[in-house]
């Protein structure tokens, strides 16, 4: 997708003032952010700031009791009634909608009694009705884009860590997704494993594809974000460029908590 693509045209994920709470404590407080096509949009913030929450609320993994959530155009997870009150959507609707957006997480669970190839092409096969034959033609040239086409007959525990989170955005992207949620993805992974990760990433974001990403790999938001997002205490604090967010931060919360990454 050209530059131009990214800068015009309805948002792909839009989320405007979610506000969640967990029993009494309010976890998410009055979010609103969108997400262009194309866009690559990356959360920072300290632990227990609402991160994954407001991932997980996208994809609709977590109820979120105010504000809305779209994808494309569509809310996600809840419907107006004939009196304007929200319901939920039926099972079907909410898995039809989820299917749009892939997530992949810091553990990559893998089904560790199918080989590859088999995890990549499963979703497609299952969810897509997708052909097996051709779902495995696609999941092979998946995995060669994740630069794992030699490891497609071998079973997920014989693979590092790295190359495990590999074929866990090549499973990702097999669903042919819309947008695609990282909830810190190289978290887990040994320091020398991160590389070959961040590069597939960045791979995508070259692609086009409409991306956000949680991590706390400040080189990489720094280098290939379109914008940065900084929350705190289930905040946005701040959100801009990249330039804005790491070399003139204006809230005294963000300048500290990039101290840290000094
Ligand atoms: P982050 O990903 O930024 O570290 P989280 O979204 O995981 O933050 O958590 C935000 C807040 O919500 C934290 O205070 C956390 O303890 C709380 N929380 C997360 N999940 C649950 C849950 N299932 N039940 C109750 N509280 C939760
Ligand atoms: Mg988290």
């Amino acid at each position: 997708m050209s530059i131009d693509a990214r800068s015009s045209g309805d948002a792909a994920i839009s989320i405007s003032k979610v506000s969640k709470w967990f029993g009494q404590h309010q976890v998410l407080k009055d979010i609103s952010t969108e997400v262009r096509h194309g866009e690559a949009v990356v959360i920072i913030g300290p632990s227990g700031s609402g991160k994954s929450t407001l991932l997980r609320c996208v994809n609709f993994l977590e109820e979120f009791q105010q504000g809305e959530i779209t994808i494309g155009n569509e809310a996600m997870g809840y419907r107006l009634d004939a009196s304007g009150r929200r319901v939920r959507r039926s099972e079907t609707e909410i898995a039809a909608m989820r299917a749009q957006v892939g997530m992949v997480f810091q553990s990559f669970n893998l089904f560790p009694h199918m080989s590859v190839l088999k995890n990549v092409a499963l979703g497609p096969v299952r969810a897509l009705s997708v052909p097996r034959r051709e779902a495995e033609e696609r999941a092979a040239a998946l995995l060669d884009r994740v630069g794992l086409a030699s490891k497609a007959g071998a079973m997920p525990r014989l693979l590092s860590g790295g190359q495990q989170q590999r074929v866990a955005i090549a499973r990702a992207l097999a669903m042919q997704p819309k947008a695609i949620l990282f909830d810190e993805v190289t978290s887990a992974l040994d320091p020398e494993l991160v590389g070959e990760v961040l590069d597939v990433m960045r791979q995508l974001v070259q692609d086009g594809m409409t991306m956000i990403i949680v991590t706390h790999e400040m080189a990489f938001a720094k280098a290939f974000a379109h914008r940065v997002v900084f929350m705190a205490d289930g905040e946005i604090v701040e959100q801009g460029p990249p330039e804005q967010i790491f070399d003139d931060p204006r809230s005294p919360r963000l300048q500290a908590f990039l101290k840290r990454f000094k």
